[in-house]
């Protein structure tokens, strides 16, 4: 046992909460909260892989729909053409026609979903009582998200993505794949990040204040490296299956 990697040792780790997972009689859902660059789509795969569950995103949903050119999609598109916002029914209608599929059944974790009071109250008024609910609130300072996301450039040709930190080029300012120069996306320009978070914090203070009172909340700090903020949650998911399994 003491020579198992740290890899082999996560594995084996996973192994015991997956079983939990498969056991459960409950439908588990995980909810991730969490500002703009506390890498909640980064999670929200290693979770969906960890766990075996659909990691279910309504942007991608939302795309999804008009692509396939379902009857939501189509309604969905008429709003967007407008320059308008889809309306919350139309998204929820999307999401339980998703989470009524087979592979959902066990489970699903959310990625982008609720992002409003309003959403979340309608969400769990639908869901059935056989549903377990986890929420997580991914929490990331200020200062750190701004220093993270004016870090990330892209290649101007070829949009290969880069960190200066995490995934910097071999040269400075030159794509590794195509030697174009990096930039910087206009959505991570400190003023623009701003911005984001401000309408963040606006819209999910009364989010997680819902979560704290009616359901538990779970807070982990993303300010350390990845693999950390994973295990964290998975034995935070470990206590939580124990207890479920002696209710
Ligand atoms: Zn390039």
């Amino acid at each position: 046992m003491l020579m198992l990697t740290p890899i082999l040792a996560m594995a084996s780790m996973a192994m015991p909460l997956l079983e939990a997972q498969k056991q459960s009689k409950q439908t588990i859902v995980l909810i991730l909260l969490g500002p703009p660059g506390a890498g909640k789509g980064t999670q929200a795969g290693m979770l969906a892989d960890t766990l075996q569950l659909p990691h279910i995103s309504t942007g991608d949903l939302l795309r999804s729909n008009i692509k396939r050119g379902t009857e939501l999609g189509k309604t969905a598109k008429g709003y967007m053409e407008l320059g308008k916002l889809v309306p919350d029914d139309l998204i929820l209608a999307m999401l339980f026609a998703r989470v009524s599929q087979e592979d959902c059944h066990r489970g699903y974790i959310l990625d982008g979903f609720p992002r409003t009071l309003a959403q979340a109250k309608a969400y769990h008024q639908r869901l059935g009582s056989e549903t377990k609910t986890i929420t997580l609130n991914l929490a990331l300072s200020n200062e750190v998200i701004i220093d993270r996301l004016t870090k990330r450039m892209i290649c101007k040709e070829c949009s290969t993505p880069y960190h200066l930190t995490f995934s910097p080029p071999k040269k400075e300012g030159v794509c590794n794949e195509c030697n174009g120069s990096l930039i910087q996306r206009g959505d991570d320009k400190e003023e623009v990040i701003q911005k984001r978070l401000t309408v963040y914090q606006t819209q999910t203070a009364p989010l997680i204040q819902y979560y704290s009172d009616e359901k538990s909340l779970k807070e982990v700090s993303c300010n350390q490296p990845i693999d950390k903020v994973l295990n964290e949650i998975l034995d935070y998911l470990r206590e939580i299956y124990r207890s479920l399994k002696e209710e």
